[in-house]
C-alpha cells in the first residue's frame, strides 16, 4: 500500500476539553504521523467552505457554526494508506455506531459534536490539506 497524506481536524467538542493530546496518541500509537498541525480559530464562512459538499444537508448550517464556536486543531496524517487507517481511528459518524476503542466512541458526545474531522478519498485529502497548508509547512 502506498504512503498517503489525509487531512485531520480535531473538533472544538474536542479542544473544549483537553483531548488533543489524547486523540493524537491513538493516530500515533496506530502508525500514523503527524507531520503538520496548528491550532486555529474559523469562522463560519471558513468552515461553510471547508464543509461546502454538505451544503444541501440539514445540517450545514448548525455544523458551520459549531466548527466556528472554539478552536480547531488542523493537522495532516502520514503512512501507509493513511485515509482509510485515519478513518478506522477516528470510528464511524454517530458514535452510537462507532468501534470501541476508535475516538468517536471514546471522546464524541453526538452525531454532530463528534471530535475528528477526516479526509474520506485521495482526491478530497489534497483539496483539504491545500485549504489549511502550503507545500513548505509539510515536513514528513
Ligand atoms: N453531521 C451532523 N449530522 C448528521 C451527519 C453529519 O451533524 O446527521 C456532521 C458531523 O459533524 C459529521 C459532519 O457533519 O462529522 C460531516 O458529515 P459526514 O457524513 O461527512 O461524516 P464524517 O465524514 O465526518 O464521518
Ligand atoms: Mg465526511
Amino acid at each position: 500500500m502506498a504512503v498517503e497524506r489525509t487531512l485531520s481536524i480535531i473538533k472544538p467538542d474536542a479542544t473544549k476539553r483537553n483531548l488533543t493530546g489524547k486523540i493524537n496518541a491513538k493516530f500515533e500509537d496506530a502508525g500514523l504521523r503527524i507531520v503538520a498541525q496548528k491550532r486555529i480559530q474559523l469562522t463560519p464562512a471558513q468552515a461553510g467552505v471547508f464543509y461546502e459538499v454538505h451544503k444541501e444537508r440539514p445540517f450545514y448550517g448548525e455544523l458551520c457554526d459549531f466548527m466556528a464556536s472554539g478552536p480547531v486543531v488542523v493537522q495532516v496524517l502520514q503512512g501507509e494508506g493513511a485515509i482509510a487507517k485515519n478513518r478506522e481511528v477516528m470510528g464511524a459518524t454517530n458514535p452510537a455506531d462507532a468501534a470501541p476503542g476508535t475516538v468517536r466512541a471514546d471522546f464524541a458526545e453526538s452525531v454532530g459534536e463528534n471530535s475528528v474531522h477526516g479526509s474520506d478519498a485521495a482526491e478530497t485529502a489534497a483539496k483539504e490539506i491545500a485549504y489549511f497548508f502550503s507545500g513548505l509547512e509539510l515536513v514528513g
